[in-house]
């Protein structure tokens, strides 16, 4: 039997809107493939990590205050997640994490907190706190040659500047900045975004990119992912596409 090893990050603190969703999300569609998905987690206190150890590292979003008191923690573990993201190991970041992973997130008092400075994009939240991007958001991405509506929600007062490389293109919401043409933040082994939702159970093809990568990685041979009967998961998108888009 395949499996595949995912480490959670701070689950006691970075759960905003659902996030743990993703991983319940990816332990169904692996099951359903006969593919063991092992969830290790991780929060201050506990023993350290080898992130290099791990096909998946998933963090999800959470308040600046939270966002402050772990930073610190993760921080030692700079080295081994550059080292771990240079290896291929998969990372999904939602909001907060995604924050994280950048150079440095100024929160609204301007208070700066050091991001692990793994790229090159930074946020900055604007001083009035009630100026946030919150809402339904639909973008276009590609992944693996295919272009599909990714569906999620956003809630968000951090700004991310100077992205290289986009994970989608905004058709409805905000994206990384009020009013952006771009979300998120995407490389073949990092999708790190601001969609909530859960962003998986919304949009299966991503999560099946993701199993698909590191099954691929771990393996080193080409796999073919058997199709799962997404009847319902089809549905529910083209209720919510029709619903969000044709307002
Ligand atoms: N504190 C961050 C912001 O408001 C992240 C929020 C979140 O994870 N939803 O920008």
């Amino acid at each position: 039997m395949k499996e595949i090893k995912l480490l959670y990050l701070y689950p006691d603190m970075l759960e905003l809107y659902g996030d743990y969703g993703n991983i319940q999300v990816l332990k169904y569609r692996c099951e359903k493939r006969n593919i063991n998905l092992i969830v290790d987690k991780y929060s201050i206190g506990m023993d350290a990590p080898d992130f290099r150890e791990y096909d998946i590292v998933f963090a999800g979003g959470g308040a600046d205050n939270e966002q402050s008191i772990l930073a610190e923690d993760l921080i030692k573990y700079k080295d081994n997640i550059k080292k771990a993201v240079e290896s291929g190991t998969f990372f999904l970041l939602i909001c907060g994490a995604y924050q994280l992973f950048g150079k440095y997130y100024k929160g609204v008092e301007g208070d700066i907190i050091p991001g692990l400075d793994i790229f090159d994009y930074f946020t900055e939240a604007q001083p009035d706190r009630r100026k946030r991007c919150i809402g339904n958001i639909i973008t276009e991405v590609n992944v693996n040659g295919e272009t599909t509506k990714v569906i999620g929600f956003e809630n968000h007062g951090g700004q991310t500047f100077n992205i290289t490389s986009p994970f989608g293109k905004v058709l409805l919401g905000n994206g990384n900045k009020f009013e952006d043409s771009e979300e998120g933040f995407f490389i073949k082994n990092v999708i790190a975004t601001y969609l909530h939702g859960p962003l998986l159970s919304k949009n299966p093809k991503i999560a099946d990119y993701i199993i698909k990568y590191c099954l691929e990685r771990k393996y080193n041979e080409e796999i073919v992912l058997e199709e799962l009967d997404d009847t319902l998961e089809e549905k529910c998108r083209e209720q919510l596409l029709k619903e969000f888009l044709n307002k």
